[in-house]
């Protein structure tokens, strides 16, 4: 003890020594949940840049991710650069919706919905298929280098590397046209950007997944760092009902003497028998039994764990269960129960609300094209040799349909006969999913120009007649 401090300090490191985890398997609602969503999940990631998706024109896949022609398919939606706004508002969405869940239940999407979540329990499944249950692994991985450790180890991080090649190329492929692409890609016939890609996603996913795993969780993620910020007294996570367990006189193996329920609570001892499945089969190697900790990403296995020990001993389930802080301090506790009655959890929610409405009103009036005119202002107009005075615009048509649409320019409040569209005929033909600019000029005698302060453009899609669009602009002249 440093004499000059008062009180003893103990020096905490700041990284600590990784103690390898073995994780031991389970059933139960949690793992049966957690190997549905991972099922879906994969399906749908792995399935749908090959699904075929007939359009009129563009992309020929349900998803595609087109950067060259700046469009992304998804399904019977195009999204084109103009539609950022509702991507980010998108991206708000997913943010407000993680904050309303952790608000509500923890790190729900943490323990059943991110990839690194998803990938390490698939890259596990595949240990646990190789190499066997957790004492076999422990074993191997005690065991000198022979010929079985060299097969079970190589060949599980065999089948990893696959997998995170598989899910890389996936990726990849989400940015371009699916058919024939692996014939492509394997005769090296595709831009060397996606080699780089699938490279670097192959060797991040096998690092992530099958090497780092829950230190990507513990170190790395930000959202572990912040998201105390959400929680409160109330959020349901899993926790372990110390008063249950503990009893007065602490946890205990079950041996003679505290085997039954009635002769534990005799001696002051709890339902915990100390067996330690519950920390045995939690991927972050946290024991729930010590309190929340940033580690846990609420998978929920420890539960299943439990609840496993407590029906093989005949007891009541939930001695690990979701339940909230605020409630496990009661005595007794309460039933758990989602609270939504809560300030943050309110607001979280209104926000996602109101986020949800602009998008879906986004959407429900989103058009098939637009129309942004700009007058040219260097120079603001000018004289030509005739007398007359010329002012210039810029008429820049998106035609977001899947079929080249053509559009008739008119105006109001000056004659046809003084516009001038240059090189492009009127009607404007855009094609499917482009965006053109035409640049105009108008040209007015002296006196008109003079009489002239505005005018409109008649912007009419020849597709659909009524849906013009009719725009202001002003005419500049010598005062
Ligand atoms: S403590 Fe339980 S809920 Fe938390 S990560 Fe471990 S097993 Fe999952
Ligand atoms: S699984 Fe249940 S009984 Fe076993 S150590 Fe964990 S809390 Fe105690």
């Amino acid at each position: 003890m440093n004499p000059n401090m008062d009180d003893e300090e103990i020096e905490v490191p700041l990284y600590q020594k990784r103690i390898p985890i073995y994780t031991r398997t389970v059933k139960g609602n949690f793992r049966n949940f957690k190997t549905a969503v991972l099922l879906l999940a994969y399906a749908v990631y792995f399935v749908l840049p090959w699904l075929p998706w007939a359009r009129p024109s563009g992309a020929q896949q349900a998803i595609m991710f087109d950067l060259v022609s700046r469009r992304f398919f998804l399904f019977d939606l195009v999204v084109y650069p103009q539609d950022i706004f509702l991507l980010s508002l998108v991206l708000f969405i997913a943010g407000a919706l993680l904050f309303f869940t952790t608000g509500l239940i923890g790190r729900a999407w943490c323990g059943y919905f991110c990839f690194q979540t998803l990938w390490t329990d698939a890259f596990m499944l595949i240990e646990h298929y190789i190499q066997g249950e957790r004492p076999a692994r422990i074993r191997l991985a005690k065991q000198p280098w022979n010929v079985e450790k060299v097969l079970k180890v190589g060949g599980a991080r065999f089948l990893m590397l696959l997998l995170s090649f598989w899910t890389a190329f996936t990726f990849i492929a989400y940015f371009n046209h699916t058919s024939g692409f692996i014939e492509r890609f394997f005769s090296g016939d595709v831009i060397s950007t996606a080699y780089y890609g699938v490279l670097f996603l192959t060797i991040s996913t096998f690092l992530a997944g099958a090497l780092l795993r829950e230190q990507v969780c513990i170190y790395m993620c930000p959202y572990a760092r912040f998201q105390s910020v959400m929680y409160e007294a109330d959020t349901l996570v899993p926790a372990y009902d110390a008063q249950r367990g503990e009893g007065t006189a602490g946890r205990i193996v079950a041996k003679s003497g505290v085997h039954t329920q009635e002769e534990r609570k005799a001696k002051g001892h709890g339902d915990c028998i100390d067996c330690g499945y519950c920390v045995q089969v939690c991927p972050t190697g946290v024991d729930i039994r010590k309190g929340l900790q940033y580690q846990c990403i609420s998978c929920g296995l420890c539960i299943d764990a439990c609840n496993t020990i407590m029906d093989s001993l005949g007891w009541q389930r939930g001695l690990i269960r979701y339940d909230s802080e605020a409630n496990l301090k009661k005595v007794p506790p309460a039933k758990p129960h989602l609270d939504f009655m809560r300030l943050k959890v309110l607001g979280y929610a209104g926000a996602l609300a109101i986020m949800i409405g602009v998008l879906v009103y986004n959407f429900a009036t989103r058009t098939e094209f637009e129309v942004r005119i700009a007058q040219v202002r260097q120079p603001l107009y000018v004289e030509l040799s005739d007398g007359k005075i010329r002012n210039r615009y810029e008429i820049h048509l998106v035609n977001k349909q899947q079929v080249p649409t053509q559009f008739l320019i008119k105006t109001d409040g000056i004659p046809m006969e003084a516009v001038n569209f240059g090189a492009n005929a009127n009607p404007v033909t855009v094609q499917a999913g482009k965006d053109l600019k035409v640049p105009v000029k108008i040209d007015l005698d002296a006196a008109t120009a003079k009489a002239t302060k505005s005018f409109n453009f008649v912007i009419i899609p020849q597709s659909d007649p009524s849906d013009q669009e009719v725009r202001h602009e002003s005419f500049d002249s010598p005062k």
